[in-house]
């Protein structure tokens, strides 16, 4: 059992993190109020990842007893796909994501990357295959330079500028005075939203794990930002498995795979085309999504 409540503990933690290259960490689980119970595996198995194909089977969670977030719920995701969870706020999509990185562990079922179940894998060698742009970005008190290379410490200046193009941060960043050497201020709070989101991206593409998860990844950016990140994440998705959490449908009408949550249960899934001729759930939000 271990605990995450000490100040040293939890420095200590995000280093080993940072150390091992993990996104945002931090802010994703919101670990200083988190107890996490999962073990580390310190002598299991290390993770081989060659394809990134991820199985969810007959999943069963709830963060408390009496109450379950998801239920029974089985998904295939193909290895190298893109894919969208899509659905109600509150139906359980981050939820899904913080499993696969074992922040949490099931009540029932079973989680594998591979074939490999994650719950015997060692730790480590889980989150380094994943990287996670999350919801709300909260960036280190450090330069936007720092930032992004908290990606992969292993990383040169030109791929952390190769980066943060890919991103859509370079030229902002470059109009600044201080151009990348920029502190971001406490949190990340010197930056926009969508600045902080950019950032967060960039960290994630450096990272250039085999599994990559976007979490609402561009819900603080323009139209204008946001095609372009959009047309970014789905080169990378050529080459990786990724995983697209989106409130808004028109941002992933051509993922390979969509599936539809309601109440932690899957209720629909398909490509747009063949969700929207099924005229469910899906089919109701786009509805209501176009008007
Ligand atoms: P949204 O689209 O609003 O981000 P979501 O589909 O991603 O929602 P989750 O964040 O997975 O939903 O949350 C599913 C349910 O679990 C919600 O009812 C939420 O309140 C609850 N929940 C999420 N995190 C925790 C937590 N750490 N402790 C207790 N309950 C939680």
């Amino acid at each position: 059992m271990m605990q995450i409540f000490m100040p040293l503990n939890f420095l200590g933690f995000v280093y080993r993190e940072i150390k091992g290259s993990l996104t945002n960490i931090e802010n994703m689980f919101d670990l200083l109020k988190v107890e996490t119970s999962v073990s580390r595996n310190a002598d299991g198995k290390r993770l081989d990842v060659s394809h990134g194909a991820i199985a969810f089977e007959n999943v069963t969670f709830g963060y408390a007893k009496e109450r379950t977030i998801l239920n029974n719920l089985s998904l295939n995701i193909k290895a190298g796909s893109k894919v969208a969870i899509v659905g109600p706020s509150g139906s359980g999509k981050s939820t899904l994501t913080k499993l696969l990185c074992r922040f949490y562990d099931v009540t029932n079922g079973e989680i594998k990357i591979d074939e490999q179940p994650i719950s015997q894998l060692e730790l480590d060698s889980l989150r380094k295959v994943i990287a996670v742009v999350p919801q709300d970005t909260v960036l280190f008190n450090a330069s936007i330079f720092d930032n992004i290379h908290y990606g992969n410490l292993a990383a040169t200046k030109e791929q952390v500028i190769a980066a943060s193009e890919a991103a859509n941060l370079k030229t902002f960043v470059e109009s600044l005075k201080e151009g990348f050497d920029t502190h971001v201020g406490e949190r990340g709070l010197k930056l926009s939203g969508g600045e902080k989101q950019r950032v967060a991206i960039a960290r994630a593409l450096l990272k250039d794990s085999p599994i990559m998860i976007f979490d609402e990844a561009t819900s603080a950016l323009d139209s204008h930002n946001e095609e372009a990140i959009m047309r970014t994440i789905k080169q990378v998705a050529r080459h990786h498995t990724a995983i697209m959490i989106a409130h808004r449908l028109s941002t992933v009408t051509d993922a390979d795979h969509i599936f539809y949550l309601e109440q932690g249960q899957l209720v629909e899934e398909g490509t747009h085309q063949q969700l929207l001729e099924k005229n469910g759930h899906y089919a109701a939000l786009w509805r209501s999504q176009s008007q």
